[in-house]
C-alpha cells in the first residue's frame, strides 16, 4: 500500500468515526464546541486554558474514576422504544405542577456551575459563601434557571450555581448539614445530589424538606450512584427515572435536576433519552450553553481547594465570563 493511499484511508476513517459520533449523539446535548467526555478530559482542557487552574482541585472523591463504556454488550429492550425521540417523550412527560409547560426553547450561557464533595469541608464553605457574597454573586438554582427560562430570561451574568454530590439518604452524614447550613445562614442557595435508593434513614428525607423549604434544590443523584455508560438501556432508566419516582413522592415535590455519577455520559445518548422526566442533565466536561430544548446538558467545573479567588477564576475561565 502506498503512503498516499495509506493517508487517503486514514482520513476517509476519521471523518467516518466523527459523522458516526454526531449521527448519535442528541441534538439536544450540549453546544457542539464542547463534547461532553469525562471528568479527565475536562481537567486536562482546564489545565490546558487556564494557568491560574494549576492548583485546581484534581476531580476526587466519587467522581474521579474514569468510567470505562461497555463494548460490546447486548441492548435489552427499551422501556421508550428507540425511534420515539427526546423530542416526542417530552409531549408525554408530565412537568412539575409548578411549572410551565415544556419544551422551553432556549439559548443561554451556562452560569458559572460549581461541583464540591463533602471532602471541600465546612470552613472552605463558609469561606466560599463569603466569597459570593464579597463579590456581589448571585447563587441560583437549576429550577431558578428554569423558572427565567420560561419567561425568556437568561440567568443573570452574575449567577453562580453551587452543587454538592453525594449527600444519601441511606445516612446524612453532619459534615453535609453544615456545609449546607453555610449557605442557607447566611441565605444562599444550592443543589444537593441525592442518592435516593434503598432503605432511607427515617429522618433523611425530613431534613431534604427542611432545607427544600429554605429554597434549596434536591436533585437526582441516582439510586445507587452507577456508572451509568456500563449499564443497560433498562438499567440506565430505573436509576433515573426510579430516582425520579422516589424524590416526587418522598419530598412531594419532583426534581428538575439529574447529576450524572462521574459526570458519565455514554456516546449513545441514552442518559439524555432516559431523562425526559428532567430539565436539566448535570455533567462536567462541557454544557457551557443552555440551548435547545429540555434536558438540558451543562457542565460544572471542580474548585481550587486552596484559594477561594482561584475558584472563581477558574469559574470565568470555564464558563467564559
Ligand atoms: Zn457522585
Amino acid at each position: 500500500m502506498t503512503r498516499s493511499t495509506q493517508l487517503l484511508l486514514t482520513t476517509l476513517g476519521l471523518a467516518l468515526a466523527f459523522s458516526s459520533i454526531a449521527a448519535t449523539w442528541p441534538r439536544q446535548t450540549p453546544d457542539t464546541n464542547q463534547f461532553p467526555v469525562s471528568a479527565e478530559s475536562q481537567s486536562a482542557a482546564a489545565v490546558r486554558t487556564a494557568p491560574v487552574a494549576a492548583g485546581v482541585e484534581p476531580v476526587r472523591g466519587d467522581e474521579s474514576v474514569r468510567p470505562v463504556p461497555a463494548v460490546g454488550r447486548q441492548e435489552e429492550p427499551s422501556l421508550i422504544p428507540d425511534e420515539l425521540s427526546v423530542q416526542a417523550a417530552l409531549q408525554l412527560s408530565t412537568p412539575p405542577p409548578d411549572l410551565p409547560l415544556r419544551p422551553i426553547s432556549a439559548n443561554c450561557p451556562t452560569p458559572r456551575s460549581l461541583m464540591l464533595h463533602t471532602h471541600y469541608g465546612v470552613e472552605r464553605m463558609e469561606a466560599l459563601a463569603d466569597g459570593i457574597i464579597a463579590a456581589n454573586m448571585r447563587t441560583m438554582t437549576y429550577r431558578e434557571v428554569l423558572e427565567r427560562l420560561s419567561r425568556g430570561e437568561c440567568p443573570p451574568s452574575n449567577s453562580i450555581v453551587v452543587s454538592l454530590d453525594d449527600i444519601s439518604t441511606a445516612w446524612i452524614d453532619p459534615i453535609f448539614e453544615q456545609m449546607v447550613a453555610a449557605f442557607t445562614d447566611r441565605g444562599l442557595v444550592l443543589v444537593l445530589g441525592v442518592i435516593v435508593g434503598g432503605p432511607a434513614d427515617p429522618g433523611a428525607w425530613t431534613y431534604l424538606q427542611g432545607v427544600h423549604d429554605l429554597g434549596i434544590e434536591i436533585a437526582s443523584h441516582t439510586l445507587d450512584h452507577p456508572n451509568l455508560p456500563e449499564l443497560t438501556r433498562i438499567e440506565i432508566e430505573e436509576q433515573i427515572s426510579g430516582s425520579y419516582r422516589v424524590i416526587c413522592e418522598n419530598l412531594g415535590a419532583c426534581p428538575v435536576s439529574l447529576i450524572v455519577p462521574y459526570g458519565s455520559m455514554d456516546y449513545g445518548g441514552r442518559t439524555m433519552q432516559s431523562a425526559w422526566e428532567y430539565s436539566f442533565v448535570v455533567g462536567i466536561a462541557g454544557g457551557l450553553t443552555i440551548v435547545g430544548t429540555p434536558p438540558y446538558y451543562v457542565g460544572r467545573a471542580g474548585p481550587n481547594v486552596h484559594s477561594i479567588d482561584l475558584t472563581m477564576q477558574v469559574l470565568d475561565v470555564a464558563f467564559g465570563s
